[in-house]
């Protein structure tokens, strides 16, 4: 459910109001229910959220996706039994291996949207959550934040899951296939990173970290 929030008059106290971090236009001060939004008049930008502990949940939630993203790393994605041969693969194994042909293109794509630009992801939104969820903000916030919203688009985990489930389906006549740990733990990243995003109010970590300055 949206909430439009009406512009001030100059005679009003400016305490009262927020500004959309988008296009600077003055809102007076939403107070929302639980699963009611408010939005800028102007260009649409998320103002508040009914949420309450969204920086609790969602900090729990992106502490989940970490360990769950290192599991990903970690341990094998997939195992096939061939001929009475056995092999498996991590996630970094089968990017590595893709040296061989030559790929380099797409060995170095697949390290940085695989990890590195989750992980920078990750790392930006903790360094913000955990201060922020025990009432401090850290130094640099706004900078992490943005960050952290620049690298979500380029972690690729939701396209992996579908490569790996095209690989299961494929093979499957030619081999057996075992699915490892890490299949398991991409389903736990997959759905851990999405519930965080969606558990936390980037308006109200915007007003954190303006009240702060
Ligand atoms: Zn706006």
């Amino acid at each position: 459910m949206s909430v439009s929030l009406t512009p001030p008059s100059l005679s009003q106290d400016l305490g009262k109001f927020v500004a959309c971090h988008d296009c600077d236009l003055l809102h007076a001060k939403p107070s929302l229910a639980v699963g009611t939004v408010a939005r800028c008049r102007r260009c649409g930008a998320v103002l508040a959220q009914g949420r309450p502990d969204h920086l609790l949940r969602s900090l729990t939630l992106t502490l989940a996706a970490l360990i769950f993203f290192v599991i990903v790393n970690a341990f094998p994605l997939l195992g096939l039994k061939l001929g009475g041969r056995e092999t498996s693969m991590t996630l970094l194994d089968g990017a590595l291996e893709l040296r061989n042909y030559g790929m380099w293109d797409v060995v170095i794509l697949v390290l940085l949207t695989s990890l590195l630009f989750p992980l920078l992801h990750f790392l930006a939104l903790l360094y913000i959550l955990i201060p922020m969820a025990m009432g401090r903000i850290p130094p640099g916030a706004a900078f992490w934040f943005r960050a952290a919203g620049l690298f979500s688009p380029w972690g690729m985990i939701g396209v992996y899951m579908l490569g790996v489930l095209v690989a299961v389906v494929k093979l499957a006549d030619l081999a057996t296939v075992v699915p490892g740990v890490a299949v398991f733990a991409l389903g736990g990243l997959l759905f851990c990173s999405t519930a965080a995003g969606y558990a936390l109010d980037p308006a109200d970590v915007w007003r954190r970290i303006g009240s702060a300055r």
